[in-house]
């Protein structure tokens, strides 16, 4: 398959360019078999086949930072971060040492065969999960509208971004009835898709305070 980007704007070009630099590492043994963005703020997703041992190879960028993963035929995937401690930064999508840097372990990490697979969702060897490490706590609701703002928030983070609702007294958007709080204490737990981790808003609606913060 080939890369065709009718557009002209930044997230193109480093997407042209994240393409471009794993054709050149990895040569014919790769094929590009799916492909979609850029949108928003340079949100792309490339995949390839890795033909001499059916992996998936799969290059996404969220929000300008690129990670890369790759799959094989059980689900299970590897990240560079893996092996290899000197990946444990966040790689900018436009930055062609830091692309480079991603592609290049992930290729010697399959011919000198050093690869290891976990099961999706694990943590283990990552630090930093590109989803969630940028999401806005607020550690006191200081008013009424703060709250309603982090609701509005925690619902974006649901529909658009894939977050799991994990529990709650009551479901997202419906804490108040006729007007009035449902209950004193209101609390929802959503997770991150990718990491698993949990994310608490608590509200005391009685007294008033209570926070939208990550599990420790
Ligand atoms: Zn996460």
């Amino acid at each position: 398959m080939e890369l065709i980007l009718e557009d002209d704007s930044t997230s193109a070009k480093s997407m042209k360019n994240c393409h471009k630099i794993m054709l050149d590492i990895f040569g014919n043994d790769v094929q590009l078999v799916e492909y979609w963005g850029p949108v928003q703020m340079c949100v792309f997703y490339l995949e390839y086949h890795y033909l001499p041992y059916d992996y998936k190879i799969i290059m996404e960028c969220e929000r300008g930072f690129i990670v890369i993963e790759v799959q094989n035929k059980a689900g299970d995937v590897f990240w560079p971060l893996m092996l290899f401690p000197k990946a444990n930064y966040f790689h900018y999508a436009d930055v062609e040492k830091d692309v480079r840097q991603l592609v290049e372990l992930t290729h010697q990490a399959i011919k000198e065969n050093l690869i290891i697979f976990e099961p999706v969702g694990t943590t283990k060897y990552s630090e930093t999960c590109l989803h969630c490490f940028d999401i806005k706590e607020v550690h006191n609701f200081i008013s009424p509208e703060l709250y309603e703002e982090t609701i509005e928030y925690i619902k974006e983070l649901i529909e658009k971004e894939n977050f799991i609702f994990v529990e709650g007294n009551c479901n997202i958007g419906e804490h108040k009835k006729d007007g009035y709080w449902i209950d004193d204490i209101i609390y929802h737990v959503i997770k991150c898709p990718k990491c698993g981790w949990e994310f608490t808003c608590i509200v005391n609606t009685y007294k008033g305070g209570g926070s939208f913060t990550r599990e420790r």
